[in-house]
């Protein structure tokens, strides 16, 4: 028999480690052996004091970036109070458990509502049976643009079903469908391209405009497009792919065919932006849009983990992913990928929608987009030692953009520095902006491919994410960093990429 006493580790009696505790627990947090040792990475025989557990973790958290100073992520890091109250009341519901909190559900499904409305959604048809929309919070977009991508793919094949003589259900289910979207997607959808087994049809931008265009759409739609993706809010520059010319190739191409393509938008970051903005229709009101997700934590201004996914219906579309819950006296159904989450993200989503209103939000978006004009003037006047503009700007501009401010170090300043050594010398000030290769990873072929038509796949370009919390005192604070580190790159030249290489090596092409 190969089995072992079970205590063979020195097992420590309960009256030694409360001994050991009470010790602890007199000392200060600085003069334990948790502080001389360093962090565990097993369990540990003995407990700790709350308060001594709280500072291990307070203390390694301090050595990240500040959240405050991130410009190089979409993520919201603002809360209040009172806001933190609501998250840690959400943190007790497991939102999966709808029979029991039905409460907090009915919160769900009127945040869910107003987003939906938000984006112009119809009234869905069967409203009578189900009092929701149909949709769902989720973890984030990427969750969302999964669940999206899965009911567009079960709709295709009922559909390929149809029109192919002599298919049957397992034919189909043979045939790889694929998925229109520019090169210029965000990482969720390579694990959709990756996990769900669909296969990617790239347009390709030029670096002068980061779009779709309808002429690179239609040629790529075949009988196996499950959908054609716009991204509103391409998270590289921020500039929205037209969705409203889109949507008239799709009508067009699905009337000369017989096809029933339809349009996901992907508005992770423009979904709480564009509704504040002057834009021609990009929502449902546009006829083959029929899903939309967004992250509730970026531009929402919720906490990190909301995602919502609006389908325009159920019928023939968020049907094929739903799961039957019962609750309570009644029948709902389940969307996500995950039964078990907080309600954290629905009710901090909730408390900032009724926090904000539309004038806030429309505030917000006005202040950011101010923010980024006030960079975007102040580096178009940079120059460099040898009195030379640094940069040429790559962003949308002023207006109808995401407020982000997205360039390139110009190759005509003949700089022997590029955007990722500014990035590194800028993060010695503590600002964190986000350098790019101009090229990303095909998720089928795993080669390394140019990100634009026009531009080399080792050329590089940075962005600033101008969030709720960058006022214009800090804008200005950023600048005088900008100019100082250019400054500071004009005298040591080019290799900073190796400072920060321990706090960057997990960083993927697109971070949130
Ligand atoms: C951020 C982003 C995502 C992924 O969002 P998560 O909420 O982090 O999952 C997807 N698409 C776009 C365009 C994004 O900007």
């Amino acid at each position: 028999m190969s089995s072992e006493p079970p205590a063979k580790r020195a097992r420590v009696g309960l009256d030694e480690a409360v001994e050991a505790t009470a010790v602890t627990r007199s000392l200060p947090y600085y003069a334990t052996k948790l502080a001389r040792h360093g962090l565990p990475s097993e369990l540990m025989e003995n407990p700790q004091p709350a308060n001594h557990a709280m500072k291990a973790i307070r203390d390694q958290h301090s050595l990240d970036f500040s959240p405050l100073l991130n410009t190089s992520s979409y993520v919201n890091v603002v809360f209040e109070e009172q806001e933190e109250e609501v998250a840690k009341m959400g943190m007790r519901v497991n939102l999966a458990d709808q029979t029991v909190y039905t409460q907090s559900f009915d919160l769900h499904n009127r945040t869910l509502g107003m987003v939906a409305k938000l984006w112009h959604c119809p009234e869905p048809e069967d409203w009578q049976e189900h009092h929701t929309f149909a949709g769902a919070c989720t973890v984030g977009s990427t969750e969302a643009c999964l669940l999206s991508g899965l009911a567009h793919k079960f709709r295709w094949r009922e559909w390929y079903l149809r029109r192919t003589p002599g298919a049957t259900k397992s034919s189909v289910r043979a045939v790889l469908p694929n998925v229109v979207i520019s090169t210029q997607f965000q990482a969720a959808w390579e694990k959709f391209f990756k996990y769900m087994d669909v296969e990617p049809k790239f347009v390709s931008p030029s670096l002068s405009s980061f779009k779709l265009t309808a002429a690179g759409v239609e040629a790529a739609i075949d009988e196996r497009t499950l959908m054609v993706v716009c991204i509103m809010g391409n998270h590289y520059g921020g500039q929205y792919d037209p969705v409203w010319e889109i949507n008239d190739v799709v009508e067009r191409v699905n009337q000369e065919k017989g096809f029933q393509v339809g349009i996901h938008v992907d508005a992770a970051s423009g979904g709480f932006v564009a509704p504040f903005q002057e834009l021609p229709a990009w929502d449902f009101r546009l006829k083959n849009v029929l899903s939309i997700s967004a992250s509730g934590h970026k531009f929402g201004e919720s906490c990190a983990g909301t995602g919502w996914v609006v389908f325009r219906q159920r019928r023939d579309l968020s049907e094929h992913i739903a799961i039957s819950v019962s609750y309570l006296g009644g029948q709902g159904e389940s969307y996500t990928l995950n039964f078990s989450r907080p309600a954290t993200g629905v009710y901090v989503q909730f408390y900032k929608f009724l926090r904000h209103g539309r004038l806030g939000y429309q505030n917000l978006t006005d202040n950011m987009m101010a923010t980024s004009k006030y960079i975007r003037d102040q580096m178009k006047e940079m120059k460099a030692g040898n009195g030379k503009k640094v940069f040429k700007l790559l962003d949308d501009g002023d207006t109808a953009c995401l407020p982000v401010v997205t360039a390139m170090i110009d190759k005509e300043a003949g700089l022997p520095y590029d955007d990722i050594d500014l990035q590194h010398v800028l993060a010695m000030e503590h600002w964190y902006v986000s350098g790019y290769a101009q090229n990303f990873h095909d998720p089928v072929t795993e080669e390394k491919l140019p990100l634009f038509s026009d531009s080399p796949l080792d050329a590089t370009m940075f962005r600033v994410v101008v969030k709720s919390n960058l006022t214009h005192a800090m804008a200005e604070n950023l600048v005088e960093c900008m100019k100082r580190s250019i400054d500071f790159l004009d005298a040591h030249g080019k290799g900073f990429e190796k400072i920060h290489k321990n706090q960057t090596k997990h960083k993927g092409h697109s971070a949130c």
